[in-house]
């Protein structure tokens, strides 16, 4: 049973932004053996947001939060050298701006915050500093710590 949402949190997937869908959810299912999705909602390269399950399900974004978590992710976050950066596209960085806002105001009490900002993570997901890139485009984003 889930329990009241306390987090809204951002992930890349941490492939080539090349990566497809089909191929993620692949790898979700076979090499990790989950039975839900990674995330709630995933952001393709070309801006489209495809919802992955609904949010009264738990996705597997965070070990030990997912009960309390909305999970949203985008395709890419590692570069050709294998380094990980941020890869997103304008269309992606658009799409997940109105997502997290319009999350925002369906869970006014959800922090929103990058998966590596959990203590103890120890992961460059999702690659750039998510409180810092929405107080950037709206000052005064309450749903940031
Ligand atoms: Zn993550």
């Amino acid at each position: 049973m889930k329990q009241l949402i306390s987090y809204i949190v951002v992930h890349a997937t941490g492939t080539l932004p090349s990566a497809s869908l089909e191929g993620i959810k692949n790898y979700w299912k076979n090499e990790k053996k989950w039975n839900n999705p990674g995330y709630h909602y995933i952001i393709l390269s070309d801006g489209e947001v495809e919802k992955l399950q609904d949010e009264s399900l738990i996705a597997n974004g965070v070990k030990g939060f997912n009960k309390v978590s909305i999970h949203v992710g985008y395709i890419g976050g590692k570069n050709k050298k294998g380094e990980y950066v941020d890869t997103r596209t304008q269309k992606q960085k658009e799409a997940m701006m109105n997502l997290l806002i319009s999350l925002s105001e369906k869970y006014p009490d959800a922090l929103i915050l990058g998966h590596r900002d959990f203590t103890g993570v120890k992961k460059a997901c999702p690659c750039f500093d998510v409180r810092r890139w929405l107080q950037e485009y709206v000052p005064n984003f309450k749903n940031i710590a």
